[in-house]
């Protein structure tokens, strides 16, 4: 166990399941966090930017002590994706999480997290209506691997509160579902995606962008928000819009849409009209690298 210490805060990392039960355990014991007040947990694969200290900085404001996981979960990666090289960076994200106050957080090895293997581990399988469409569709077992490791990680921390990002849509849907269908007892609290100046939404993928492919990344933001605005404004229909924008993101040189739907804000249902409430999302490729994105129409 290493403990990282400034003057005020103590942000101890804890690299097994049975570290962090232990931790866990004199957590719930101590009076500023005792058994009622509230542990905010933020589930991350590392490589923390903006966007991730955003839902540390709101599972400060509302609990009493913050718990983040650093953890590339293999089984949520398809075999021809990017575990291998996902970007790893312990040391800064250490520092970054120090600086915002996080009491603990945990990262442990595959090793220790899955014990005997992911091949023969217990899979949560969300419904096929939330998971064979949208990013599902283009990552057969992707949604598998987050609502597995995503309970497993529940199991561990025992959180009042886990926070996740709006920018993952489908994912904080699947969670959504799947905290409601098993009954866990805890509350999921979604938080608004958090953009480069020039639109982009931040992700640990941008760092595989070319400089030119990081020109053209912020075009998937205007498509959402031109998607939205000529399909309310009656300009065009829904299904125009969409046409006319998939056109256009998918003539800029290297770039590949995958998917540019509007949806139902809780079922994924695609819609044929455009409302309010609904979710823009899109998934282009950009050469090599995937960037997804979304817009909430309230
Ligand atoms: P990841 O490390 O990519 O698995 O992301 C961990 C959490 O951070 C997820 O709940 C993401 O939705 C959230 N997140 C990632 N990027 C952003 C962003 N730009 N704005 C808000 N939340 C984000």
């Amino acid at each position: 166990m290493l403990t990282m210490r400034s003057s005020s805060v103590a942000t101890e990392v804890l690299s097994t399941v049975e570290e962090f039960r232990g931790w866990r355990r004199r957590l719930g014991a101590t009076t500023d966090a005792g058994p009622k007040a509230l542990l905010g947990f933020v589930p991350t694969m590392g490589a923390l930017h903006e966007g991730h200290l955003s839902l540390v900085e709101q599972a400060a404001s509302q609990c009493a002590a913050v718990v983040v996981s650093i953890f590339v979960n293999p089984l949520q990666f398809g075999p021809n994706e990017d575990f291998q090289k996902y970007p790893r960076t312990m040391e800064s994200d250490l520092k970054l999480c120090q600086e915002a106050g996080v009491k603990a957080i945990f990262a442990p090895s595959v090793q220790d997290f899955y014990g005997a293997g992911t091949d023969s581990t217990t899979i949560v399988s969300p419904p096929k209506a939330l998971v064979d469409r949208l990013c599902g569709s283009f990552r057969p077992g992707h949604f598998d691997g987050v609502a597995t490791v995503v309970t497993k990680l529940f199991g561990v921390v025992e959180p009042s509160r886990a926070y996740f990002g709006e920018k993952d849509y489908q994912q904080l849907t699947v969670i959504r579902h799947m905290v409601h269908d098993l009954n866990l007892p805890l509350e999921i609290v979604g938080c608004p995606t958090i953009r480069e100046k020039d639109g982009l939404a931040r992700s640990s993928r941008n760092v595989y962008l070319t400089a030119e492919q990081r020109a053209q990344a912020p075009s998937l933001h205007k498509t959402l928000t031109d998607v939205r605005d000529r399909s309310l404004s009656g300009a065009m229909s829904l299904h125009d819009a969409l046409a006319a924008a998939k056109q256009e993101i998918s003539s800029l040189p290297g770039v590949v849409v995958q998917y540019l739907e509007a949806c139902d804000t809780d079922t994924l249902e695609p819609l044929t009209q455009a409302r309010k409430p609904m979710v823009i999302l899109v998934a282009a490729k950009f050469g090599d690298v995937r960037l997804i994105d979304n817009l909430i129409v309230q």
